[in-house]
Order: structure tokens, then sequence, then C-alpha cells
């Protein structure tokens, strides 16, 4: 097993410790909250409470919360949600806007040292002076020549409501001759008119990223400030803002962003999926958001260890979806029960013995307890009983009407064994619902004169009346059929695969389900059982020959819901 702290010691991160030996470690993971995170999150979270973790030092959740346009309450609470899932506690949990007061003074203090001024140009304006995109000279605007009074006297009347948005901004006055794109005299405040979802209506005039990023790192202390490689360009700017100012200077470096093919993670497009109906919402299990990967069941320590297994470099990495899915599955083998669950039920009535009394107690085996093990390979999470009965159900899928010298399960004359039982069965008849063709009964005898290994054992389940319960279960394969939905002609809606959601509605699953759901979290499953309150997707087990399952957050007292986790192998059970 991995030692979950591995990706934390060594290459990218040993490295960014070299370089700055500052303890404590303080970092910070900062979200804007103008969406649910994704699984790519996952990996800033690692990366940030891990590092500061692993160096006993301090994480705070700080919400990048300075564009008004497109913040809701919802993301908010969910982004926390999701960090404590992951079994990793914030020091301090920030805003960007509670320090709207103090960015305003740095913005004064920045354009009384003459680092800043009040531009009034147009977009296209600007982009010529930045050299039309195409290599031409770099020019600065008249308005770089302003004295600070005016430029003073500018900024407060764009705080005071003087302009439109888009008739005025602050502007860095940066170096217009370094090859840097980021240092051509960015954005520091632009005058928007949305009221702020913390501030209200007190503000008319917002920081950008450029301005504010660095900027609270200083105020929060920062040692360490790791973000994704697309802002490389960016540290420049972001030394110089805070070396302009003369604050505290945290240090920036940056790690390759996680992508996953065969998915989609752009808000935008989720959104269309979630409004034309293809998926449950935002936590639908196909779905790559944090708050659908829960729903499905996989557990908050199986993301840390393949983001663990990926490591952190500074490239960018596309993962296959399977290569995920192989990590869960890994995590789930050693971590969780196993059950017998039957997809597609099918009633066997047991006989003794061929010809013999129907009345006969199958041997003594009729309403046994049979004792059975939660997981085999480990007998210290102990067992529990299943009550073995005349009438069981099997899956369709292991009956054939018709013997076959390849087909090893139960056939008109040909035995199988029946996993956790002693004897096997046979089958002698059965019958069949004339309009449909489907088999709606097997009888078969249980031969208890046969004491030798069978090929195969299937899973049963005994019927309701003796604890079994009946519940839908929904399996999943991707919901796209390429590894590439974005580059398909029409658009990824053109690739949705029509058989991404399957419903089994008649499952039937035994009796030890509600043990398992009594237990809550399984012992091993790390960070939940940490926390100590495991949602309804906390209760998973491997359906044996079967899946990986858990509880889908439709359940009730009455209705199970279960999501398949994942296939037992790959590319099994489409
Ligand atoms: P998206 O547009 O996908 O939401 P973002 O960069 O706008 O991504 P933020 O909410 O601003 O997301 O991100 C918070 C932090 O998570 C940032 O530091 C960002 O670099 C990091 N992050 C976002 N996506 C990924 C990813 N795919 N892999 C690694 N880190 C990521
Ligand atoms: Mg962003
Ligand atoms: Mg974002």
């Amino acid at each position: 097993t991995i030692d979950p702290q591995h990706m934390f010691k060594v290459g990218f991160l040993e490295d960014v410790f070299k370089i700055r030996p500052m303890k404590p470690v303080r970092t910070r993971f900062p979200p804007e909250p103008n969406g649910f995170l994704h699984i790519g999150h996952a990996k800033a979270i690692a990366v940030n409470f891990g590092f500061a973790k692993f160096h006993g030092g301090s994480c705070n959740l700080r919400y990048d919360d300075t564009n008004p346009e497109s913040e809701e309450q919802v993301y908010f609470d969910a982004i926390l949600e999701m960090i404590q899932w992951l079994g990793f506690h914030p020091r301090e949990i920030t805003y960007s806007s509670d320090n709207f007061d103090r960015l305003y003074a740095h913005a004064e203090q920045l354009i009384e040292c003459g680092k800043a001024y009040v531009c009034h140009c147009s977009d296209a304006q600007i982009k010529d002076q930045r050299g039309g995109g195409e290599g031409r000279p770099r020019y600065r605007c008249q308005h770089a020549e302003q004295t600070v009074a005016h430029n003073l006297t500018e900024f407060r009347a764009m705080r005071d409501g003087k302009y439109k948005p888009q008739q005025a901004f602050l502007r860095m006055k940066q170096d217009i001759t370094d090859g840097n794109p980021q240092m051509w005299d960015l954005a520091a405040y632009r005058v928007l008119e949305t009221p702020h979802f913390r501030t209200g209506n007190k503000w008319r005039i917002y920081p950008t990223y450029d301005f504010t990023h660095c900027l609270c790192d200083s105020y929060e202390g920062i040692t360490h400030s790791l973000c994704t490689t697309e802002f490389v360009l960016s540290r420049v700017s972001y030394e110089w803002l805070n070396h302009s100012l003369g604050v505290y200077e945290p240090m920036q470096r940056e790690y390759g962003r996680l992508s996953i093919s065969g998915t989609v993670l752009s808000k935008r497009k989720i959104l269309k999926l979630v409004e034309s109906g293809i998926v449950r919402g935002w936590n639908d299990p196909r779905l790559y958001t944090l708050i659908g990967i829960k729903r499905r069941g996989v557990p908050p320590g199986a993301i840390l260890e393949f983001v663990n297994e990926l490591g952190v470099t500074t490239t960018n990495s596309v993962i296959d979806i399977k290569r995920f899915e192989q990590a869960v599955r890994k995590y789930l083998e050693r971590t969780v029960p196993r059950l017998m669950l039957v997809l597609d039920p099918v009633p066997v009535v047991l006989e003794d013995a061929e010809g013999d009394d129907s009345s006969a107690d199958l041997g003594g085996l009729e309403g046994t307890a049979l004792s059975i093990p939660f997981n085999p390979k480990d007998p210290q999470v102990g067992v529990h009983d299943v009550k073995f009965a005349r009438t069981i159900y099997i899956d369709r899928a292991d009956f054939r009407e018709e013997a076959d010298p390849s087909f090893f399960r139960l056939a008109p004359g040909k035995s199988v064994g029946l996993l956790h039982v002693p004897y096997p069965i046979r089958a002698v008849s059965y019958t069949k619902d004339p309009e449909s063709g489907k088999v709606t009964q097997i009888r078969a005898v249980l031969e208890r004169g046969v004491a030798k290994k069978q090929k195969t054992y299937i899973q049963w389940v005994p019927p309701v009346e003796t604890g079994s319960r009946r519940a839908e279960v929904r399996v999943y394969n991707p919901l796209f059929k390429s590894d590439n939905p974005n580059d398909t002609e029409g658009g990824f809606l053109q690739d949705i695969n029509p058989e991404s959601e399957i419903i089994y509605p008649d499952a039937l699953i035994e009796s030890g389900f509600d043990e398992v759901r009594r237990r809550g979290p399984w012992p091993e499953a790390a960070g939940e059982s940490e926390l100590g309150k495991g949602g309804p997707e906390s209760v998973r087990f491997q359906g044996i020959r079967v899946a990986y399952f858990a509880q889908d957050s439709d359940s009730t007292d009455d209705k199970i819901v279960l999501n398949r986790i994942v296939a037992l192998k790959e590319d099994v059970g489409k």
C-alpha cells in the first residue's frame, strides 16, 4: 500500500520546500465559489492541504470571491463539505472579499507611489497598446502620464459611482518592455454594478485576480502559494505587486493540472447536461464533479490514493478514466465487505432429492442460518447470518435453458455450486412465461450426496421473508461514447452513450446489507472514519461476482437504491 504522504516528500514539492525551507508551512486552497469542485480540484486540495500537513503546517480555505457575477451560497457550502469529506480541515476559512477595504487602501498606496493609473481606454485600444497580438511595438496610453493626484481623484470617482462598467479601470504601471505579457500594465480594479454576495451594494469597483491573489496570500502569511501551471507567467506580476507595496512576500510555484479523458469538467458543459436532463443533476454519479463521485460511492481515500499515485510534477496530465476506476477498484478490494446480490432474480425451488417427499427439510438446511464471512480474506471484520430457504433466487444470467459444454453454471441436468452452501444444486425443470419467453421459475434438487468441489459457485439470495431486501440497482457506464467528447462533431452532446445508466428495478440483496448499513462506514474507509459521519454512500460492498456498490442518496427506509461504483474488472458488465 502507498504511504499517503508519499507524494509530499518527492519531486516537485520537495524542491518547493528546499527553495524556501520556511516553517510553519502555510498554504491555501483558493477556489472561486462559482461552481462545484471536480476531480481536478481534488488534486489541488491534496497538494495544498497535504503539503502543509506533511510539514506540520496548516492550510486555509480561501473563497476567492472577487467576481460577484457568478457566486452563489450553495457553492460556498459544497466546497467546504468536499474538503472535509476528503479528510482535510482548513485552519481558517477566509474570503477575499473580507479584504476589500485593505485591498482598496493598497490600491491607493500603489497610486501614491506612482505605480498605478486610472485608464479609460477601450479593449481594442488596449490590445493595440500591447502590440495588437502581432508583436507590433508596445506603447502606453496618455492616461499613464496622469499625476498621482489626478489618479487618486479618478480612482475615488470610480469608487463613488461616477463611471459605468468599461468606462474606467485601474491599471498597474508595470513594465511594458518586459517580454512577459503579465507585466503589460494589468488591470487592478474594474467597475461592476452587480451587488456582491457578502458586501452587498457597498462596492461598485472590484479588484481583479492579479491584484487580489498575491495580496491575500500576503495578508494570510502564506509561505508557499501553490497553483497550476497556467499561472507561470503570472508569477512575475505576483512578485511585482507584493514587492512594490513592501508587504510580506509569499512564494508562488506551479504544478500541472489534472485532466480526465472521456468526460467533461467544464461548468458550462455540465450545466448543459443537467439542464437537458441527460444526467440527474450536478451530483449525478456519471459526472466527475466531487459531489458526483461521492454520490457514486467512491471513497475519499481512493481519490487521494489516485492523486498520490499520479504524483505532482510541473506537467499537465490527461488521465484515462479507466485509470481512475482501476485505483478505486484496488482500494475497494481491500476495504469493503462482500455480500450476495442478484441483479435480475429468478426463483429456484429446491427439492431434497429427485422423487423425495417435498416436505423434507433439505437435510436440515431449510431455515438454517449460514454463517458467512464479510470478507473471507479478512476474518477480523466478522461474519453475518443468511438463512437458507426452500426457494432461493439466482441471477438470470447464471441459468441457461439448454446445457452447453462451455457453460459451467446452471442448466437442466447440470449442477452448480452455491456460495457458502455445502451442497451443489442440479436443475431439473423450469417454467417460462409464454408471452415474454422469460424463465419464471427453476426447479432443482439439492445434491446432498455430492461433496466434491464444483467448477463454479454462484451467488444466491433467499426470499425477502428471511430478511433479504429488494433494491433498485443503477449500473453506470461511461457517459460518453468516445474518449474525446469535446472533439465530437456537433459537440459533446452528440457523444452521449445511451447505455450510460442501466437500471435493474428488482434486484435482491442478502440480509447482511442491513448490518453493513447499521455499522456505517467500514473501518478501513479512510477519511470518512476519521470524520465519523458517512452519508448514505458510505454503505459500500462488493456484490460477489457482480460489482462494487454503494447506497444511493435516493434510498429510503422502504426502498434501497444502489449505485454501481465500478465493475469487478475493467470493461466487464456493460
Ligand atoms: P475550473 O474552471 O475547472 O473550475 P479553476 O482554475 O477556475 O478551474 P478554481 O475554482 O479557481 O478553478 O480553482 C481553485 C484551485 O484549484 C486553483 O488553485 C486551481 O489552480 C486548482 N485547480 C482547478 N482545476 C484543477 C485541475 N484540473 N487540476 C489541478 N488543480 C486544479
Ligand atoms: Mg478560476
Ligand atoms: Mg473555477
